[in-house]
């Protein structure tokens, strides 16, 4: 997720480390903290905060030394404070150690390190790593009798015999950089899912989780593949596979320049997200599907099962984006848990005082978790007794901490103010949720196993999705002059309507209206003329045909027809103007896939209407006001 900056060579370390820290500010973070290794030691600097106050604090306190490590944390596990930021140091400080991503087994392998005498200073993943790192180099010490730091300290096969033991106990992914106290001029990398690239330098050798920090430094680099361990000193670059043994590294041409890489290539932060979805969605799913007993595991609920099967009634209070996942939600939790449940805008719950019986739940659903008015919905039913639960992506916010439990999205900073794969994840949670309810209510096994093998599959799907992209381009060629747009969708696809509807109004500024295909009937049909054009979300379901005949009502006043299709939909062909086509999933995945066209459908039109997409006017990433 975040990012990570390593060095060995000559220079200052500090002065690297914490400019580099500043090139990765663009990812989003929380805290950030570098570790320096010298003949005395290894010293950290790290808080909560930004960098230029790491900056301030490294300058009234400097570490020097020529070998070091840095990390921005975009929290995951343990809220954003000081004592959570990275680097963490194993053992007695044998080892330090930063991270990004995320270890999944953490709770099981932090028990096993607490019965072994292992006191943990965080509440981050992180730290399991860092301590089963010095466990495994004193056994490791123990078994090959090397009696730990002579005078040139510990051979470096030692440290790496420690860094494989520990990487078979971890689940998860990581980017890891590491420290050993006792083994001076080295740095350790090693891969699992998240990025690292190394800099190869003349007598210097530059580690990082992008190339951005490297620009200017050096041009030789190589990329680290998931599995890979690579040892860096000043003079030498040395890489391991886990598996197969030595790699010879393939260099490549660092070209691109600072600007291009922060954003990797792409020109937008929107669009940046928007392909990050596949990956998000996963993120969502990590660590939560459980085949064996067809459920979802939901650990954070900090409710027992006997607790969660009392509740009659479910209450999803969102805003804006947030209100839209939650309706997929309203839908998904009926459908298979068979529980009431409704969706309540934030800003109208605080005041409106609907009766809730002593079953309701509350959850309150939100990317940045600081939303006043969802915070201030949260509070009163919270205060009214009911148990209140988060949705939400930013850990340490002030819904995640104040709320009694909840899921976190693990999404990834989102930058783009319109949000996109923070929607993708929230309806990825609420499907875990009604999978976890159902199969504590009504749902059979085999239809849990069902459920978890879709899920599984979605990733790829939602990979396969983002092919439309070229004919989206085309389509917001031939529309973006419209001013008007009617959104129209049915069951599981009325909220991607309006999801739809709000992006495009987001940062395009074109009046758009998100609909029940049917309602549409019912005064909407008015609007309809040559120019007011409708985009119809209408993959195959059970009421396929009767969005048809909704779409043909349409064509017969003169509207013009965009539509969100199966591959292969021909009689949606007939009827329409233009096609946009997306992979067959069930019905009540298809917001998951639906959503993504109309994402990039609304990002070209307002790249085309020339507005600033990641900036749109008036709004902000976070509503921290009323
Ligand atoms: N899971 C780790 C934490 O919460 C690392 C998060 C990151 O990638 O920054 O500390």
């Amino acid at each position: 997720m975040c990012g990570i900056v390593g060095y060995a060579g000559f220079r200052n370390v500090s002065d690297f480390l914490l400019e580099g820290l500043h090139r990765l500010e663009y990812r989003g973070y929380d805290s950030a903290g570098i570790a320096v290794l010298s003949e005395t030691g290894i010293d950290v600097r790290k808080r909560a905060g930004r960098v230029t106050e790491l900056g301030m604090l490294i300058e009234s306190q400097p570490i020097p030394g020529s070998v070091g490590i840095g990390h921005t944390r975009w929290a995951t596990h343990g809220e954003p404070t000081d004592v959570n930021s990275h680097p963490h140091f194993g053992g007695s400080g044998e080892v330090a150690v930063v991270h990004n991503g995320v270890i999944e087994n953490y709770d099981s392998l932090r028990k096993q390190l607490q019965q072994l005498g292992y006191v943990f200073r965080s509440q981050t993943d992180t730290e399991v790593a860092a301590h089963l790192l010095a466990h495994h180099l004193n056994e490791q010490i123990r078994l090959e009798g090397l009696g730990g730091s002579g005078e040139e300290g510990l051979d470096t096969d030692l440290c790496l015999k420690a860094v494989e033991a520990t990487l078979a106990r971890l689940k998860g992914t990581y980017g890891l950089a590491i420290l050993f106290r006792e083994c001076p001029g080295t740095l350790i990398a090693a891969r699992c899912g998240s990025p690292l690239v190394i800099g190869i330098g003349e007598n210097e050798s530059f580690l990082a989780s992008d190339a951005s920090p490297l620009v200017g430094y050096t041009k030789e680099v190589v990329y680290l593949s998931d599995n890979e361990i690579a040892v860096l000193s000043q003079s030498a670059l040395r890489i391991e596979h886990r598996h197969t043994g030595k790699v010879r590294p393939s260099i490549q041409t660092l070209s691109q320049v600072n600007s291009d890489i922060e954003l990797n290539g792409f020109p937008h932060y929107m669009l940046k997200e928007i392909y990050e979805q596949p990956q998000t969605v996963e993120n969502a799913l990590r660590g939560r599907l459980d085949s064996e007993e067809a459920t979802a595991v939901m650990g954070g609920l900090n409710l027992s099962a006997k607790e969660l099967r009392r509740i009659d009634r479910i209450v999803l209070t969102a805003c804006g984006t947030s209100w839209h996942a939650g309706l997929v939600g309203e839908y998904l939790l009926e459908e298979f848990a068979r529980m009431p449940t409704e969706v309540e805008y934030a800003s109208e719950l605080r005041y409106r005082n609907p009766p809730m019986s002593d079953r309701t739940l509350v959850f309150a659903i939100t990317q940045s978790g600081e939303t006043a008015d969802t915070l201030a919905a949260m509070r009163e039913c919270k205060r009214k007794g009911h148990p209140t639960l988060a949705i939400c992506n930013v850990v340490g916010s002030s819904i995640a901490r104040e709320a009694d439990g909840g899921i976190y999205l693990h999404a990834g900073p989102e930058i783009g103010v319109a949000s996109t794969k923070a929607f993708t994840s929230q309806v990825t949670v609420l499907t875990l949720l009604a999978l976890y309810f159902a199969r504590m209510r009504h749902m059979s096994f085999p239809t849990g196993q069902r459920i978890i093998k879709q899920l599984r599959n979605m990733p790829e799907m939602i990979q396969k999705t983002l092919e439309c992209h070229d004919k989206v381009r085309e389509v917001a060629d031939r529309y973006y002059h419209f001013n008007n747009y009617l959104y129209l969708g049915r069951l599981y696809n009325f909220p991607v309507a309006l999801e739809g509807a709000l992006k495009l109004k987001e940062i395009s500024y074109i009046h758009a209206e998100g609909y029940p295909a049917a309602e549409m009937k019912h005064g909407p049909i008015a609007l309809v003329d040559e120019q007011t054009p409708s985009v119809f979300i209408i993959p195959r379901g059970a009421i396929y045909s009767k969005v048809i005949s909704n779409m043909e009502e349409i064509r017969a006043r003169r509207g013009p027809v965009i539509a969100i299709a199966c591959e292969g939909d021909l009689d949606v062909a007939r009827i329409a103007d233009e096609v946009i086509y997306v992979p067959e999933v069930e019905e009540y995945l298809q917001p998951l896939v639906c959503a993504i066209p109309l994402q990039l459908l609304s990002y070209h039109i307002a790249l085309l209407r020339g507005c600033n997409v990641d900036r749109p006017r008036n709004l902000a990433k976070s509503v921290t006001v009323e």
